[in-house]
């Protein structure tokens, strides 16, 4: 494999020093600017897809444009980080391991991505349709760039989604699906003392919605309910007008997101009947990632691989969301969380270990190969059948 290492951590670097938070268009775009030729230089047709002017543009590349998509590759150049902290703390190697913000949740990983296309064997890579996403707002629900990835994964057969590998080297087959939601109470302000029976507290409302919320709560089947923030008030002695709260709901079973969202409906009954006012706004939603048909085939290329590489994979359920939360609800077989090795994601000690550049691009060359070997792509038949 001609994997020049030093020209990857270079360019790791280039990229981990530019400031590219969700927020930051002119940062995400440069980073996509910079991956894009890496995919032209191979041949790729690329395309910056502008999003909206909120985001960055959302980098699209492919080898093989109009037919139907064998691998979907999906990673962002987004990171939670506000501008700053790229000179606060650049990128740096600190013995067997990488440091900078977004070095591990994904710049390492997404330029991993087209070192990977680099390094795909010539007739290999000429037998798949490819295409690679590169998404400028992950970290803030994909909320501009979910379509761009639900267009393209309903043309794909199986889609890798490039976030990084847990600290032990475990992939993600399965997670949960998430509401996030902001709700605004208003009711009516009156004198605690003199005329509490005019008052209708926007507090005692959103208490009610607390507890009633909080009765879903089922860890067993998945279903967690967390009130993270609420805000309300303004002193004691007066019936409180306002009150807020930012609500994360998530499950695991695709249906129990139709239990949340009937007992809002029920909610909203009840503060009507109360004279409370409510705003609701989403500010997070995904669906969760589902283990759908193929997908078990998928894994068990990885893990037949892994064993001939003497690398353990195990593939682990989370909490947590990303871009495969989309491609598993349009039926795609798809495996998370194959990147990079490292941990501490979304703080400031995020790391990279080394040696997982190499053993990952060695890792996943060889599981697209075998892919091939097991007849797992398009056939002509099916390209014929959808052109
Ligand atoms: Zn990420």
């Amino acid at each position: 494999m001609g994997f020049d290492r030093n020209q990857y951590l270079r360019e790791l670097e280039t990229i981990v020093n530019i400031d590219s938070g969700s927020r930051n268009p002119a940062g995400t775009g440069k980073v996509a600017a910079f991956l894009e030729e890496k995919y032209r230089q191979q041949g790729f047709q690329t395309e910056l897809v502008s999003v909206g002017p909120e985001v960055g543009p959302v980098l699209v590349a492919t080898n093989a444009p109009d037919e139907p998509i064998d691998l979907l590759f999906i990673g962002h150049t987004d990171t939670v980080f506000l501008d700053g902290e790229a000179s606060r703390r650049p990128f740096t190697i600190k013995g067997e391991r990488l440091y900078g913000p977004g070095v591990y949740d994904m710049k390492g990983c997404s330029l991993l991505t087209a070192y990977l296309m680099e390094n795909l064997p010539a007739e290999l890579k000429r037998s798949l349709n490819i295409c690679v996403i590169h998404n400028p707002d992950e970290e803030i629900s994909s909320f501009y760039s979910r379509e761009v990835i639900i267009e393209k994964a309903k043309m794909a057969k199986f889609a890798f989604v490039m976030e990084p590998s847990a600290a032990d080297g475990s992939m993600i087959k399965e997670r949960k699906g998430i509401e996030k939601l902001k709700i605004h109470f208003k009711g009516r302000p009156s004198h605690a003392g003199d005329a509490p029976e005019e008052g209708r507290s926007a507090i005692n409302e959103l208490a009610y919605w607390i507890v009633q919320l909080n009765t879903l709560i089922d860890h067993d089947a998945g279903v967690s309910v967390n009130a993270g923030t609420i805000q309300g008030g303004t002193v004691p002695n007066v019936v409180p007008e306002h009150a807020q709260m930012e609500l994360d709901y998530r499950y695991s079973n695709p249906i129990d997101v139709t239990a949340f969202l009937d007992m809002l409906e029920d909610l909203q009954i009840h503060a009507a009947e109360k004279e409370i006012g409510i705003d609701i706004a989403v500010i997070g939603r995904r669906p969760p990632m589902v283990d759908v048909p193929g997908a078990k085939a998928l894994r068990s290329v990885f893990e037949d691989v892994g064993k001939q590489m003497d690398t353990v994979i195990s593939f682990k359920k989370s909490g947590g969301v990303s871009d495969a939360n989309f491609t598993t609800s349009v039926g795609v077989p798809t495996v998370c969380s194959i990147g990079l090795i490292g941990g501490a994601f979304h703080t400031d000690h995020e790391y990279v270990e080394l040696d997982s550049i190499f053993s990952r691009l060695e890792l996943l060359t060889a599981v697209i190969a075998e892919m091939s070997r097991r007849k797992m792509f398009c056939t002509s038949a099916d390209r014929l059948r959808v052109t």
